[in-house]
């Protein structure tokens, strides 16, 4: 890799000093739209007007379940697509003379949870002690901004990538990944692909994430009135005994002996987590129907498909328990069905992140074993291109009082940046 002239190096900092102002006015902007599932519309928007701020034209691709359905690494869907398109722009050099590179992020964010827990409301962002408060700030907005920021810092400095830069934002990180999958079967394959994914609470890059299966339990009881309660089957009764038994798998699974090598030290990397749970018609009827939504991790070494055969299997279990007395046992999956993976860390693009952040910074990146997923994954292991999937450090993600460090967003920004023109080679804008 030729390293950077100086003066370019030089040049690309102080325009990206220059843009810290118009960068977190950028964030608060993409903060404000309240992009949860199937209401990314708003977020979606703000990245096409971002991307076109650029220069570059905006592109919508939409994700369409059917021509995803036999490529590795799907999962079932949970809703319909349709006007959820996923955006991207490509930015293409006069004379194509380094490697090609995806900038990718997620626009959607989980829900807010107790909205009267927050401090602030979440989709008001709010700086205080250098940090922006409001949900999906660390978890992915200010990854998103980073790569818009990244490169108008090399236009600032009068250049541009001499490679195909492509930008995805893309929907259903948190819930599928198909968004992701779809905008890379779209495109044409790159050579390296960044994420700007949050760290845990400081600046972080993964280095192997769990997989996780998404399952839906459905119990359905015998309804009956409180004073013959013996004669009914209580759902939320028989639900919570199920969920015992998952817990009981979750133990087995963080067993030393089960643990891959790569999560050693980690502290129960392998999470069951009921997430929903909707039950229940009148507090003196013996309720009819429970439903319970899970999440399951999957270690690495294994693969999502052995760990739904682990859930059929366990749910079978119920079925043939008599204690339940023949209530009915539905088992549906929809969202993830997502493998496990190890990001290369020998990979040029990881490198290249890794030093120029340690440059900009003034500290390195720390490694992270993440017990959660990125949409990494989909490059990595299902189209053999390396991802450099690290960001800035954040605090409650998918918490109260969500919030992103504004010092390390800028690092991150400033890392892509030096990365793309060393990574892409520039050419005068
Ligand atoms: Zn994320």
């Amino acid at each position: 890799m030729s390293a950077l002239d100086p003066g370019v190096k030089r040049a690309i900092l102080e325009a990206a000093k220059a843009l810290e102002a118009e960068s977190i006015a950028a964030l608060e902007r993409l903060v404000r739209c309240p992009s949860t599932l199937g209401n990314e519309a708003s977020a979606l928007d703000e990245m096409a007007r971002n991307y076109e701020a650029l220069g570059l034209a905006a592109q919508r691709i939409p994700t369409v379940p059917e021509k995803l359905q036999s490529v590795p690494g799907f999962s079932p869907p949970l809703m319909s697509y349709e006007g959820r398109d996923n955006v991207a722009a490509i930015h293409t050099p006069r004379e194509a003379k380094g490697r090609s590179l995806v900038l990718q992020g997620h626009v959607d964010v989980v829900p807010e949870g107790a909205a009267d827990l927050w401090i602030t409301p979440p989709y008001e962002p709010s700086i205080r002690d250098g940090r922006m408060y409001g949900r999906g700030s660390a978890d992915m907005k200010a990854g998103d901004i980073s790569n818009v920021m990244a490169f108008r810092a090399l236009q600032l400095a009068g250049l541009q990538p001499a490679a195909q830069v492509q930008f995805h934002s893309v929907i259903e990180e948190e819930c599928s990944g198909n968004g992701a999958l779809a905008c890379m079967m779209a495109l044409p394959k790159c050579d390296a692909v960044i994420i700007p994914e949050p760290g845990p609470n400081y600046d972080a890059i993964y280095t192997v994430e769990v997989g996780v299966v998404w399952a839906w339990v459905t119990v359905t009881g015998r309804p009956v009135h409180v004073r013959d309660m013996h004669a009914g089957i209580n759902s939320i009764d028989a639900a919570y005994r199920i969920s015992n038994l998952f817990r009981e798998y979750e133990a087995e699974m963080n067993r030393a002996e089960n643990i891959h090598p790569a999560f050693f030290g980690e502290n129960h990397p392998v999470n069951v987590n009921f997430g929903t749970v909707e039950g229940g018609e009148w507090n003196s009827s013996v309720p009819t129907r429970t439903r319970i939504g899970m999440r399951v991790g999957v270690m690495l070494g294994r693969t999502a498909q052995q760990v739904k055969a682990d859930i059929e299997a366990l749910v079978e279990r119920a079925r043939q328990d008599e204690t339940f007395r023949g209530a009915q046992i539905k088992l549906e999956f929809q969202g993830f069905m997502a493998d496990p993976c190890v990001f290369d860390q020998q990979a040029p693009i990881v490198q290249a992140v890794r030093r120029n952040f340690s440059e900009t910074a003034g500290h390195d990146l720390r490694d992270y074993k993440a017990s959660g997923l990125t949409d990494g994954r989909f490059f990595q292991l299902y189209q053999g291109t390396p991802v450099a999937c690290f960001g800035p450090d954040s605090d409650s993600i998918h918490g109260i009082d969500e919030s992103v460090g504004l010092e390390s967003f800028h690092s991150i920004t400033r890392t892509i940046a030096l990365t793309m023109a060393e990574w892409c080679g520039v050419e005068k804008a």
